[in-house]
């Protein structure tokens, strides 16, 4: 029983809550405060959204570890799982309705919000539901003066409230990244998604009453870094964070943590994320592969190519080939069916792309296309290629995290040189190689450091792969089963009969 914002959408009715959801209810902040969501395709303001202090976010901590100490661990290994599977069901019942709030809320396409924004949530939410009554201990033979005396055996338990904290680029998606593993190893969470895309987080909130959650298992607090996300990284009764956002904040969270209670810490931060392409390799595959590795969700995607590192025998060929490619990019509003690239996803990270730009052109990087503002209203910017980018510079350093591919030369007479090159960032997320050549794979795959490694491919991420990067992207994973490991801890018991 609570209000909601009643939209229609594109010709379609869609209801969603904008109240903080803590234990069970949709309720306000303590502090009234609240935010306007924009409509990035057109600067509209979509609704107020209410906005949790760090009251709130000590409420819904209690709440939680009620939740934690009562209900939630009382129930079966098999029924939480269930019920991770009822919600998964109910989200793919309202599949349509979550894709066009998202679309609304983010800017991304529609389609693209259907199947990868929601459908891999969906997915991400069956996989570790089959998870829950699979989380094992094992026994250990251990060395003693009485031997076959002894039983040795470790249990794998929750940790307690976890907070996780999460960006804009998918928001639901990133979301269910850490809240499906999570839950399956039977914590309770303290949630906050970003402030600026909050709307399908609180939909999901109201589905998960829909599927019988017990109250207080799962608490969704939008809200700001600032406010909320420090209270979550501070508070004594969250015993871990999982967060996913940029290399500052990740920082900040571990800062906050250790001079908190020492709460464990898992780090999904940015990436630069190099790719590699060989002369050996199909041409018109590698361009339309990197068009994906940049361009993919405008760009807003944690691992984006960043660095485009091109074999001086195809470079000319290569340039020409993805400006026409790019010259095919159809921008504009999410909803329109022939469009494929939405407006960013909101002024300040618009604002950023104009200066990074800038910055890119006044350093001396070459630009091909793109590089503005659109002139209309919304969010919206040019696909943009700069090449003869060098290593030095800005935009060979800094993320983008938009739709602006950045293209250098390399020789293939030395393969080690552009490895080196590479490997050349403080970031370790993602990296790729083209190359037809089976040697010059392997080699680049035992020397690269990164998390994420493609062959061939870019953007292949699936619910059972690991992921996650190294060095200053962050520590732990998500996905696959590494990502249950992270919200789990190891009691080890001995026995002597
Ligand atoms: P951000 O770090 O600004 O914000 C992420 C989240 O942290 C938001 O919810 C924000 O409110 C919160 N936050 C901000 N300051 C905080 C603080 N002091 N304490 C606690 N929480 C705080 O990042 P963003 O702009 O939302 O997202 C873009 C970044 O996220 C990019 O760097 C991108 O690469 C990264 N990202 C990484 C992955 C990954 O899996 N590695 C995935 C998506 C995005």
């Amino acid at each position: 029983n609570h209000e909601s914002i009643k939209l229609n959408v594109n010709k379609m009715d869609v209801a969603f809550p904008n109240q903080l959801f803590i234990n069970g209810e949709f309720v306000n902040s303590v502090s009234e405060s609240s935010m306007e969501c924009v409509n990035p395709s057109n600067e509209s303001v979509i609704c107020s959204v209410q906005m949790a202090s760090s009251d709130d976010v000590d409420i819904a901590a209690l709440a939680a570890e009620k939740a934690f100490e009562g209900e939630w661990s009382k129930l079966s290994a098999r029924d939480r799982g269930n019920l991770m599977f009822k919600l998964a069901d109910l989200m793919e019942q309202h599949k349509e309705e979550l894709a066009t709030i998202e679309s609304l809320d983010s800017g991304a396409v529609y389609t693209l919000a259907l199947k990868t924004h929601i459908g891999m949530s969906i997915d991400t939410w069956r996989y570790f539901a089959g998870w829950c009554d699979k989380i094992l201990g094992s026994t250990i033979p251990i060395a003693h003066a009485r031997p076959n005396s002894n039983f040795t055996f470790t249990k794998r338990e929750p940790i307690g409230v976890c907070g996780l904290i999460t960006p804009w680029n998918y928001p639901l998606m990133m979301l269910s990244w850490k809240m499906a593993p999570c839950l399956a190893a039977g914590n309770t969470v303290v949630m906050k998604p970003s402030e600026v895309s909050p709307l399908t987080a609180l939909k999901l909130a109201e589905l998960s009453v829909k599927a019988g959650f017990p109250k207080g298992v799962i608490n969704i607090l939008p809200g700001t870094g600032a406010e909320t996300g420090e209270a979550i990284s501070q508070h004594l009764k969250i015993r871990k964070v999982g967060f996913t956002g940029s290399t500052v904040t990740g920082m900040k969270i571990m800062k906050a943590a250790s001079e908190s209670n020492l709460k464990k810490v898992s780090l999904e931060l940015g990436g630069k994320s190099p790719l590699i392409i060989f002369d050996d390799y199909n041409l018109d595959k590698a361009v339309r592969m990197s068009m994906g590795g940049v361009f993919f969700n405008k760009g807003e995607n944690c691992i984006s190519a960043g660095r485009i590192f091109v074999d001086s025998n195809i470079y000319d060929a290569f340039l020409e080939k993805v400006v026409t490619e790019v010259k095919k990019i159809v921008v504009g509003d999410p909803f329109n069916r022939s469009v494929s690239h939405g407006p960013q996803n909101h002024k300040a990270h618009l604002d950023k792309l104009i200066k990074y730009s800038e910055t890119a052109q006044n350093e001396g990087a070459k630009l091909l296309i793109g590089g503005k503002r659109l002139d209309r209203p919304g969010y919206y910017f040019e696909p943009t290629v700069f090449a003869d980018v060098e290593d030095h510079m800005f935009i060979a350093k800094e993320e983008a995290f938009g739709p602006i591919m950045a293209i250098s030369k390399f020789s293939s007479s030395d393969i080690d040189a552009v490895i080196r090159r590479a490997n050349n960032t403080e970031y370790g997320l993602a990296s790729g190689v083209f190359t037809s050549d089976i040697n010059k794979a392997l080699y680049f795959i035992d020397r690269i450091d990164s998390g994420t490694v493609f062959v061939n491919t870019y953007n292949k991420t699936d619910v059972a792969a690991p992921f996650g990067g190294f060095k200053q992207s962050g520590f732990g994973k998500d996905l696959g089963p590494d990502a249950i490991n992270e919200y789990l801890k190891t009691k080890c018991v001995t026995m002597e009969y």
